[in-house]
This record gives C-alpha cells, structure tokens and sequence, in this order.
C-alpha cells in the first residue's frame, strides 16, 4: 500500500468521542507501532530535508510529538504553541472560536525571530481554527510561515480550505470524509 494507506489503517476511529455525533480520530496507534511512527515521521522528513526551515512549530499538545521527533531529525529547533496560561515566559495570544465558545494559544514573544521559516504542525486540521490561530502567532512574531502541515485533514468541515483561501499553504497526509 502507499505510505498514506499504510498510516491511514492505523488510524483508530472512535465514535461519539468527545460527544455525541463526533467520529474521532485517534492518531495513538501510528504512535504505539515502530514501523507505522517511523513511516509517518519520514514522509515529513523526506519533504523538509532538502529545504529545511528554520524551526518546527507544534501545537498542543499532538503537534509536540510528531514535530519534537521531525525537528529533531532534521537538526533544527522546536517550538511549542501551547494552550493559554501553560506558558511561562511573556507571550501573545491568539483567540479562536469552537462550537461552544472560545478558546486561546500562545507563544513565547522569543519563540521566533523576524524572517525565520518555520514549519507550524499539528496532528489534524477539523474547522482550521487551532492551525489559523497558530499561524497568526508566528505571523505577529514576523515569521515567514513555509507552511502548515497536518497527518488528517477532514475537508467536509471546510477548515483546510478556509486557511488556504486565508493565504496559508497547507500539507496533509492524507483526508477522512
Ligand atoms: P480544529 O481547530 O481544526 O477544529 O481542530 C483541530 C484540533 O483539535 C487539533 O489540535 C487536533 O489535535 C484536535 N482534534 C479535533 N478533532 C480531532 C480528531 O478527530 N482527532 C484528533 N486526533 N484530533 C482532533
């Protein structure tokens, strides 16, 4: 099978999680299985390795495990955007809206310099609002975003394309209807 429908497989859905209605998808199985982790880091090596940025940005708290172990492995810096109040240093705040509400990322204000590429990472893109208030943080920090990357992406809620059309360019592994 292809890389993707090999890591797709080992994809567990869990319905009515975390309510009603809801098919989540949960990413812990590529992680417990070696070969299926390696196969799953590589195709976001194999992509970077030859125009590596300057940093991985990941966002909390999935993002942290594939993006720690894809800088690592290609030499560059990590940087954690975690939930509002985990942070301790200064930082600025992007807001974005759920179904119910609000919620908030941050960032550390020395996380990035001006003009860095960086790559901003997360598991899965569902309505693109944790991605989009990601990039808006990297982007008030005067980072050049090379782009953000998912292994999911769940295009019937219209988040990838909405960031696309906001001018984020976007790679995912792999799509669930
Ligand atoms: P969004 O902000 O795009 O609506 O939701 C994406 C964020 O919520 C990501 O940080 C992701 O980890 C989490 N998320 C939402 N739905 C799922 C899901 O079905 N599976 C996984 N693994 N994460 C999800």
């Amino acid at each position: 099978p292809s890389a993707a429908d090999y890591i797709r497989s080992h994809i567990r859905t869990v319905p009515d999680w975390p309510h009603a209605g809801v098919q989540f998808r949960d990413i812990t199985p590529l992680l417990s299985n070696p070969r299926v982790f390696r196969v799953l880091i590589d195709q976001f090596v194999h992509r970077y390795f030859d125009r590596k940025p300057d940093a991985i940005a990941g966002l909390d708290a999935r993002g942290f495990i594939i993006g720690s172990v894809l800088a690592y492995e290609l030499n560059i810096g990590f940087i954690p955007i975690r939930k509002k109040g985990k942070l301790p240093f200064t930082t600025v705040e992007e807001r974005y809206e759920l179904e119910y509400g609000s919620a908030s990322v941050e960032i550390h204000t020395d996380a990035v310099r001006p003009g860095e590429r960086i790559v901003l990472i997360d598991d899965l893109i569902a309505t693109g609002g944790t991605m989009g208030a990601g990039a808006r943080l990297l982007q008030r920090l005067g980072a050049e975003i090379v782009e953000g990357a998912a292994i999911v992406d769940l295009p019937e809620l219209g988040g990838s394309q909405r960031l696309r059309e906001a001018g984020l360019p976007l790679f995912t592994l792999l799509e669930f209807e």
